[in-house]
């Protein structure tokens, strides 16, 4: 009987406005590797106000809406691409829950997040949500692998 490997998958992440500030993209990062995810891409932004309504679009009708684009536009983030073996569901595990209160200890939200709306990080929840969030970013040329 063959051994399949398992695929290996590509998700889109974004490091948060609150831990640009407080400085912590390194240590963010350093908790993705660690947790075999690779960067495959990734780049510095200022959102405008039309992306980040753009990327939430699917929460357009959330009382939290107009606050969570204010606070996705009130500083830098880091827009990545991650690969690995089961990426997407492996970067929510690494993540934690999206209320930091909640978050399993040893997830990024546990040791970072300071709100549930400030919570450090971004992470695509499936495969065409990833595809499509990727592509809003990125083009393959900046995706080296
Ligand atoms: P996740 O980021 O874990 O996928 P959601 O997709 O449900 O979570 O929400 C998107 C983002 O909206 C969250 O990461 C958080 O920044 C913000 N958010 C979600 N729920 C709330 C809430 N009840 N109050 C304020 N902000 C929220
Ligand atoms: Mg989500």
């Amino acid at each position: 009987k063959k051994d399949y490997p398992m695929a290996v998958q590509r998700t889109f992440s974004i490091i948060k406005p609150d831990a640009t500030k407080r400085n912590l993209t390194g240590k963010v990062n350093a908790m993705i590797e660690d947790a075999g995810l690779r960067i495959v891409g990734q780049r510095r932004v200022q959102l405008t106000e039309a992306q980040a309504k753009r990327f939430y679009e699917v929460h357009a009708e959330s009382p939290f809406y107009g606050d969570l684009v204010k606070f996705m536009t009130s500083g830098p983030v880091v827009v990545q691409v991650l690969e690995g073996e089961n990426a997407i569901a492996r970067y929510r595990d690494v993540m934690g829950a999206t209320n930091p209160a909640e978050a399993d200890a040893g997830t990024i939200r546990a040791a970072f997040a300071e709100s549930i709306d400030a919570n450090t990080v971004h992470g695509s929840d499936a495969p065409e949500t990833a595809a499509e969030e990727i592509a809003q970013f990125f083009s393959e040329e900046d995706i080296p692998g």
